[in-house]
């Protein structure tokens, strides 16, 4: 091949290369705007905040292999192994590639004592220090996968109709949830019996979404960044001593007010067909 052919060839390469970069800066893009689009994903007891545990997972598995193949994963009514929790995502999961995660509506976690889905996690993404603050001492009670919440909606329970499921199926009953006595105001002579998810104490195990009654449960885990709310540092409980502590000493006066609306005296905006 003469010069201009190798000047043809060295083209028509470089062409391609940048077609391929470009298509693999495509792909990757659209692989990674898939993984922003994810849905809430819950992860094994003890992770990290979900940034720092994509930084540390090293996607090795033993996590699930840990999880999948315990003698003691058995199930109590079949008397044979059951399905793992854990799974690792792979393509089309819509999760990233090679992490641990687990949907509770198929596999729920069910609070292993010796959690070795956690133990068995060599870079610190799963965690059994983050299980251990309060007894000093590895508790899968501690475990925050995640939050159930209720929808009031599709629930059963508040149509006023008798059922307990999820209640009877949490391993921390009457802790996690517990069921609150409501007069029926429509009959008149019944009453409902509400869940109600405590969430200082639920570990997102999401033994309640599997157990629930409806077609699509009532009654779900999500991730706790998801399932919580932040009132701000500026509303202070006036009778909790802990959060008077956080504010110290200082007089109402002097704790920012942080809108415009808050700024002025009712007066001054009342009536005066102001949008906030
Ligand atoms: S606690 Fe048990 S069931 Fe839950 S993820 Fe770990 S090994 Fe699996
Ligand atoms: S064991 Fe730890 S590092 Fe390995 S996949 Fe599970 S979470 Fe990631
Ligand atoms: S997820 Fe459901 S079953 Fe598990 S601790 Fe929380 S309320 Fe109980």
């Amino acid at each position: 091949m003469g010069h201009s052919g190798n000047r043809r060839k060295f083209l028509a390469t470089t062409v391609q290369s940048v077609g391929l970069t470009a298509l693999g800066g495509l792909l990757w893009s659209g692989y990674t705007d898939a993984v922003k689009a994810s849905p809430p994903v819950l992860r094994p007891p003890g992770a990290l905040k979900e940034e720092d545990f994509l930084k540390a997972c090293v996607k090795c598995g033993l996590c699930a292999e840990a999880c999948r193949n315990r003698e003691s994963n058995i199930d109590q009514e079949t008397g044979k192994p059951r399905k793992s929790t854990l799974k690792m995502a792979k393509g089309g999961d819509h999760r990233l590639i090679g992490t641990p995660y687990f949907i509770a509506r198929d596999v729920p976690c069910y609070m292993c004592e010796d959690i070795p889905c956690t133990a068995a996690c060599p870079s610190g993404a799963l965690d059994l220090a983050r299980l251990s603050e309060k007894k000093g001492e590895p508790d899968i009670n501690e475990a925050r996968m995640g939050l159930a919440v209720v929808h009031k909606e599709s629930c059963i329970a508040f149509w006023g109709l008798q059922c307990d499921a999820c209640y009877r199926a949490c391993p921390l009953l009457d802790e996690a949830i517990t069921l609150e006595y409501q007069k029926n105001d429509r009959t008149g002579k019944h009453a409902f019996l509400l869940p109600v998810v405590h969430s200082d104490v639920c570990t997102g195990c999401g033994l309640c979404e599997k157990a629930c009654v409806t077609e699509k449960a009532a009654i779900f885990v999500l991730p706790r960044e998801y399932a919580t709310g932040k009132a701000g540092d500026h509303y202070v409980k006036g009778w909790d001593e802990q959060d008077q502590r956080r504010v110290g000493n200082r007089k109402i006066e002097e704790i920012e007010t942080r809108d415009v609306r808050s700024s002025q005296a009712p007066a001054e905006y009342l009536n005066k067909e102001i949008e906030f």
